[in-house]
């Protein structure tokens, strides 16, 4: 009993704190001080930016209003503060904040908490600690300004329910299938159960089936980010690579903007447990490692434009501009290419169903010990399938190689295909192509064609390896930059003399390292030509290609 009133209380602390007069102090010596009159709203919801206060005497309410009444989130005294996640993403306000008795209060712009974060590092821990956990307590109490309407059936459902919880957007789920009271809810709004999903933006706004651009104009995720000036560096994609590049630029003074067409996060933000990353012995979920990243990337100033992405890039001559999806453009002295590679998925229309429950896009340890004692199909003819065909026999019970064409002599090294030509645990399996998936929560069986006999057989396989390679996201380049024979960016080293002729190379010296082939143009991560894939490769090279965006900004 004790221990759970001591947990408890030790949570609220860390929740609602209360500042010392010494950090009252130095807080105070950013803003100014004020009195406050009973009712007064401080802040209104949906309010941009969103201003910070410390209560010096007095009282405030922090309230959600819902339908004509208003939900009471805390009460907040001396020595309190307010403020949550949107202070670092300075997106409009979730919470009204009203004074219930006189007092005064110690007032400070965005900016200056901003600043304030940036150079108090005892001030800056205890903001965010409790901006964040605030976030998870309005998450967890459904305070959100967002209603969804949808169905566990529906994959459009599910795509929102990410893009929500990978911004760390409070929201309220109505289940369709199970809610009784669903359909009346839709009445009012007038819209039928095949528009869902159906997006209630705060409180008025309805959108039906939306994408995610339209969620992010109505939550006004982007209306903070002046578009019309010269910013230093742009970063263009927000996995771990360019929110790694972010974290550097920004923590060491430059004006960073990140790109992203998506989700923050990449393709790390969807593995389910990262097992293989430096300083996480018990392994950590993308979503986690990657949300955190994008907290500390913002807290350090830099901007971050979701849902929004790079169309085109005017790449004659520094500064560069890049031509967004929806028609903007933005202007920067240096760039990152950060946007990453998509793994080819299999053309079947239920796989992403058993991605992580059966379908798998990398063969690691981890991935290996889920089927030990198990019979695995892999499909791909590349080194990456042999790979794993390899690796995966010392544990598996039986591996299936599948390979459409007649044999691998083409596609895979020697020593490779020697290796499973002998090993009695691997089956050579050519002309043969996957056909269906079956299961329900979990991958039960599959079916392949063996195209030579005609014959569709079905396997109790629970476990399928999908080697069929990955595909860069530079289609967007339309020929700016110099690509290797796969579509990835040619960097540093690799580039040739052609390769600089044809980019117009104006420099005396050579690429730097993570360099591409137009000066102060650099490619990170999965993007780039001979880049290992891997999360901490990819958040290694955003953070090296930073020093040589300082040298490129100071010549
Ligand atoms: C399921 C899965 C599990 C994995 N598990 C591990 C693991 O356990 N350990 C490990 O080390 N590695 C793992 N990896 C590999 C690792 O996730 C990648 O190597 C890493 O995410 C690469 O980071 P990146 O930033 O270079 O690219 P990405 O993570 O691909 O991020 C690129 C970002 O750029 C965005 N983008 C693309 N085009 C544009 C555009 N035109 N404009 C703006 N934005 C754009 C994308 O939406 C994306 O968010 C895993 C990968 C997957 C798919």
């Amino acid at each position: 009993m004790l221990t759970l009133a001591a947990t408890t209380a030790s949570r609220s602390d860390r929740v609602f704190p209360t500042l010392t007069p010494a950090q009252i102090a130095r807080v105070a010596s950013q803003g100014r001080q004020r009195a406050m009159t009973p009712g007064e709203v401080l802040v209104e919801v949906g309010q941009r930016p969103v201003p910070f206060f410390v209560v010096l005497n007095g009282e405030v309410h922090v309230l959600r209003p819902s339908g004509g009444a208003e939900a009471l989130f805390t009460t907040l005294g001396a020595g309190q503060f307010t403020g949550e996640s949107t202070m670092l993403t300075g997106r409009p306000g979730l919470t009204r904040i009203r004074a219930t008795t006189p007092g005064e209060v110690i007032e400070l712009a965005r900016e200056q908490l901003l600043g304030l974060i940036q150079t108090d590092a005892e001030l800056s821990e205890i903001f965010m600690r409790s901006f964040i956990l605030r976030r998870i307590e309005l998450i967890a109490g459904g305070y959100g300004d967002v209603v969804l309407i949808g169905s566990t059936h529906s994959a459009g459902t599910l795509g929102v329910k990410e893009f929500l919880t990978r911004n760390g957007h409070p929201f309220h789920y109505i289940d369709l299938d199970r809610d009784a009271d669903a359909q009346a809810l839709l009445d009012r709004f007038h819209v039928t159960a095949d528009d869902v999903p159906v997006v209630i933006c705060r409180g008025d706004a309805v959108l039906r089936s939306p994408n995610i651009q339209q969620i992010a104009d109505c939550l006004g995720y982007n209306d903070s980010i002046d578009q019309t000036y010269l910013r230093d560096l742009v970063i263009v994609g927000a996995g771990p690579a360019g929110l790694a590049a972010a974290v550097y630029g920004a923590s060491e003074g430059l004006d960073v903007l990140v790109l992203e067409s998506n989700l923050p996060g990449g393709q790390a933000g969807s593995s389910s447990r990262i097992e293989n990353y430096l300083g996480f012995p018990a392994g950590i979920s993308g979503l986690d490692l990657t949300g955190r990243a994008y907290a500390q990337a913002q807290k350090f100033g830099a901007q971050v434009m979701v849902a929004k992405g790079a169309a085109n890039l005017a790449c004659a001559r520094p500064p560069y501009t890049v031509h967004l999806e929806d028609g903007g453009r933005i202007t920067a002295r240096a760039l990152i290419i950060a946007s990453g590679a998509r793994y080819r998925k299999p053309s079947i229309p239920n796989a992403s169903q058993f991605e992580g429950a059966g379908v798998y896009y990398s063969a690691a340890r981890m991935e290996s010990q889920l089927c030990a004692g198990d019979e695995v199909a892999i499909v791909g003819g590349g080194n990456s399938a042999g790979q794993a065909a390899v690796f995966l026999a010392d544990t598996a019970k039986h591996v299936h190689l599948l390979v459409r064409k007649d044999g691998l002599a083409d596609t895979m090294s020697r020593y490779l295909l020697r290796r499973i030509e002998e090993h009695p645990g691997i089956t050579l399996r050519t002309r043969t192509e996957l056909m269906a998936l079956d299961g329900d929560r979990h991958l039960e069986r599959i079916q392949w064609l063996d195209s030579g006999t005609g014959v569709v057989e079905t396997h109790e396989i629970r476990h399928l390896f999908m080697m069929t390679g990955a595909v860069p996201n530079t289609g967007w380049l339309k020929g700016c930059l110099a690509l290797d024979g796969r579509g990835f960016l040619k960097t540093g080293p690799d580039l040739s003399p052609e390769d600089l002729t044809t980019g117009g190379w104006p420099l005396a010296r050579p690429p730097y390292l993570l360099e591409t082939n137009r000066p102060g143009v650099f490619a990170v991560g999965d993007v780039r030509s001979g880049n290992i894939k891997r999360v901490a490769s990819a958040v290694g090279e955003g953070s090296i290609a930073v020093a040589f965006v300082h040298q490129v900004l100071h010549q």
